[in-house]
């Protein structure tokens, strides 16, 4: 009999596992494969590369101060010093956090005025204080609409953020197609959503995208994600949870019974309470029922390269451009175009995505010779390749998309990226690219979501919900502690603490 068992591993269920273990319950975490973390880890992925790469999760935003105080985790959180780069022909949009009068020199240089840089200053500022308000109340019980609204006190930044589609918002406040689509990328990180629908989708992954701990700043993890994951770990056993790999949950009993399987056969343990760390969709299986899965959207590709390429653009250099999120082909009408051809049913075929270069601003993931060689590595997030596209023919779509992907990247370069990526003895690029079904098949994310299930507002919608944590299941002993939850979704621990706290609270 323990006091609380923990149903998988990931970053979330560490939080939970450390901050109830604390508190002296008997904490017993079952994580089915061979390591902790979930999709916060930092693996080798080529063997002809000594390279550390956060495999999955990359950069930490969403993660609360507050976390890492309480639970002493030592973790080193690099702020980049650019945020974007966005290539346009011969030129481009540079963001550059220690240098606001280049950057206004870049939005100058590119829409040929002053007005879209005095807009993304408004923009920046309003998402700025939205964030410093909403942030601190996602560790708190719910309020409800009213009260956000409260919180919030902007009536404008409520009104955008909020109410009218992120599509119409971006829209209204810039002119130029290129930021209208830097700002809207944020909507889209594994959504599939048009910014402009209705259902306010995108709204909510715009949100989560600027809030986190009170900032929005997206950091660096020195030593990569598996350094938060090995922080988090030792935080629990130093508190004396007991983590199990090798576990597998394979029922969830509303009476607060977990059957398992490991080496050594089946077993059955019983709990005051089941944290579940699991997409909901998956819970629901293991507990006999059934459930819609969520659909994902993206293409991760991992890259070791042996240099970067060269840019078209001659005012930035390449360490510059891709030391922030270096967008490309993702103005607001290359996304629209995007999703329509993804909506239909193809792989885009200019697909909008993202690319970021770890090592660059955290060396330490490189083996020294390979970090003397002049080696880097590159992480691409690719918008608007939902699962859909993956299913009938995994492995071909796959590598349709990943040739498309490579094409899209040639448009905004100097030279072709394939010529830049490092090669194993035998010719082997170092490269990896994991659709939705990937990851579904991999990492046991159904629809291969990468936030479990579609983001949810930071309130509770109706009356029941408020003042709770937003973690409850309908079964009082069952309780999600994972990105499905309210408030879940990215590197956060959020759901991991509130699901702590939603226990505490019951059994003071
Ligand atoms: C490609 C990709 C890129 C991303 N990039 C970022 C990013 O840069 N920044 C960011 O903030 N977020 C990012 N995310 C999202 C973020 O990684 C996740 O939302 C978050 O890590 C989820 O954490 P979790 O602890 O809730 O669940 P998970 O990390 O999914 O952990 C669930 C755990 O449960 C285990 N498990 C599954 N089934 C069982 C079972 N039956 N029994 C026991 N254990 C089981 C799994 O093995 C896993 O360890 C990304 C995700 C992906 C996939």
């Amino acid at each position: 009999m323990h006091d609380v068992v923990i149903a998988g591993g990931g970053h979330n269920g560490l939080v939970a596992a450390a901050y109830l273990a604390r508190t002296g319950r008997r904490v017993l975490l079952l994580e089915r494969s061979g390591h902790l973390g979930g999709l916060a880890v930092s693996e080798r992925v080529f063997p002809a590369a000594d390279a550390r790469l956060s495999r999955y999760s990359y950069l930490v935003s969403l993660l609360p101060s507050k976390i890492v105080r309480d639970l002493g985790l030592r973790l080193e959180l690099r702020r980049r010093r650019y945020a974007s780069y966005t290539p346009a022909g011969d030129g481009g949009l540079l963001v550059d956090n220690g240098d606001a009068k280049r950057t206004a020199a870049s939005f100058a240089a590119l829409t040929g005025g002053d007005a879209e840089h005095a807009a993304w200053e408004r923009f920046s500022a309003m998402t700025a204080r939205v964030a410093q308000r909403v942030a601190p109340t996602l560790l708190d019980p719910l309020t409800d609409r009213a009260g956000m609204r409260r919180i919030v006190a902007d009536d404008e930044a409520w009104r955008d953020l909020f109410e009218r589609p992120a599509g119409e918002a971006v829209a209204g406040r810039f002119d130029d197609d290129l930021v209208r689509g830097v700002v809207l990328t944020d909507a889209l990180i594994g959504t599939f959503a048009d910014p402009s629908d209705a259902s306010l989708l995108a709204n909510r992954c715009l949100l989560y995208h600027v809030i986190g701990d009170g900032t929005g700043d997206w950091n660096v993890p020195a030593g990569g994600m598996g350094a938060v994951t090995a922080a988090l770990a030792g935080a629990a056993r130093a508190a004396g949870a007991d983590l199990r790999t090798g576990a597998e949950v394979t029922g969830i009993d509303p009476s607060g019974e977990v059957a398992f399987r490991d080496e050594q056969g089946e077993h059955a343990v019983s709990a005051g309470h089941v944290l579940v760390n699991l997409p909901p969709a998956v819970l629901a299986r293991l507990m006999g029922g059934d459930a819609e899965p969520p659909e994902g959207s993206q293409l991760k590709l991992n890259m070791v390269l042996a240099r970067l390429p060269r840019l078209r653009d001659p005012s930035v250099r390449p360490e510059e451009a891709f030391g922030g999120t270096f967008h490309i082909n993702e103005t607001a009408s290359q996304l629209a175009d995007a999703y329509a051809q993804a909506a239909d049913g193809r792989i885009p075929s200019l697909p909008p995505a993202e690319v970021y270069c770890h090592s660059l601003t955290d060396p330490s993931i490189l083996g020294p010779e390979l970090r003397a060689s002049g080696a880097q590595t590159l992480t691409l997030f690719g918008l608007h390749m939902p699962a859909r596209l993956f299913r009938d023919d995994p492995d071909g779509a796959r590598d349709r998309a990943l040739r498309a992907t490579f094409a899209s990247m040639d448009t905004v370069l100097a030279e072709p990226i394939q010529d830049c990526l490092l090669r194993g003895p035998d010719g082997t690029p170092c490269v990896e690219a994991k659709s939705p079904v990937d990851l579904e098949n991999e990492a046991g994310l159904p629809g291969g979501h990468i936030f479990h299930r579609d983001l949810s507002w930071p309130f509770a919608e109706d009356a029941d919900e408020t003042g709770r944590w937003g973690v409850e299941t309908e079964h009082p002993r069952i309780l999600l502690c994972g990105a499905g939850a309210r408030r879940g979704g990215g590197v956060s621990g959020i759901p991991g603490h509130n699901a702590a706290r939603a226990v505490l609270e019951a059994t003071a």
